[in-house]
């Protein structure tokens, strides 16, 4: 048996003493006033069994990770149909990249860069009857805590300065690959980027992705089917341009968000959440990412 709360507790002093921690994202305004000494590690194994270090219960911005809670939805709504509308290769390209999706005609590489993620809130904003409040009670619903709110100071901040946004739904607009007007499927997108969560939330969100579609309650919300294939799409893409190294240090499908959160998780033995608010270059969190490394180093476990 593996001792977790030994192995995190040997990881936390060792990011911590770090001086090359990163940058805190700040081209969202709202998300630069986050300490950068933030470090929380969470981990919640399939027996339900919690293990953590740092500032795993306070809350930050989950910015991209909402991009695999919305793909879940929307796969569940409309089933394999959804790929019709986005492909599942990943980019090589950061994930506000723009130039990929002109010469595609209009269909993003897959869901979790940013042009993807905005045909995903646009078929959420078609298919749900209260878009911003159903995906919230979504989101609730799968980590079992009605607590979760937006924060609205985060989505408006956004709003007043996601340029790149407005440019990629525009372009998706001017392809059809856009229901809904510019603003009200940027409206959703800035909300779903905007809520926060704890290390200690995240693990449990994404608890079905490491249990066959099955949250923490037993309530079905993917298939099992469903289920390999949005990992197999954090595998694949959940870190851009990062995507092979993440999968090349770690061996775990996961995703980060420009808050400085990682979730990842080995099917049917635990899913793991980091928060490092310092980012490396390719917009991933630099300390979150090393700590995941030593974690499956330390452990032996990965997917591989
Ligand atoms: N809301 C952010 C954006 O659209 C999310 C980016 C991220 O976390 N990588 O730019």
């Amino acid at each position: 048996m593996i001792d977790y709360q030994k192995v995190l507790s040997e990881i936390m002093p060792r990011c911590k003493q770090s001086d090359r921690k990163g940058v805190v994202a700040s081209y969202i305004p709202e998300l630069a006033n986050v300490s950068i000494d933030k470090f929380a590690m969470h981990l919640i194994d399939a027996s339900k069994n919690t293990y953590a270090v740092g500032e795993a219960t306070e809350t930050f911005s989950i910015q991209s990770i909402s991009k695999v809670l919305t793909l879940a939805q929307a796969f569940a709504i409309l089933g394999s149909d959804i790929w019709k509308r986005v492909g599942v290769e990943p980019s090589g390209d950061p994930f506000n990249h723009l130039s990929l999706l002109e010469q595609e005609n209009g269909i993003p590489r897959n869901p979790l860069i940013n042009a993807g993620a905005i045909v995903v809130a646009d078929i959420l904003v078609s298919n749900l009857k209260n878009p911003k409040q159903d995906f919230l009670n979504f989101v609730r619903s799968l980590t079992d805590d009605p607590g979760i709110n937006f924060n609205s100071a985060v989505a408006n901040s956004e709003q007043r300065t996601g340029f790149r946004n407005y440019a990629t739904a525009n372009l998706l607009k001017s392809f059809g690959n856009l229901e809904n007007d510019v603003a009200t499927v940027l409206d959703f997108y800035f909300h779903q980027c905007a809520i926060p969560m704890s290390c200690s939330q995240l693990t449990k969100a994404f608890y079905p992705f490491m249990n066959q579609g099955k949250c923490l309650k037993n309530k079905t919300h993917l298939t099992q089917t469903q289920t390999k294939r949005v990992n197999s799409i954090m595998l694949t893409c959940g870190f851009y341009d990062e995507a092979g190294e993440f999968a090349f240090e770690v061996g775990l499908p996961g995703k980060s968000g420009v808050g400085g959160g990682i979730v990842a998780l080995l099917p049917g033995k635990y899913c793991v959440a980091t928060w490092s608010p310092g980012l490396n270059a390719k917009g991933n969190s630099k300390l979150g990412m090393e700590a995941l490394e030593k974690l499956t180093t330390k452990t032996g476990q990965s997917i591989f």
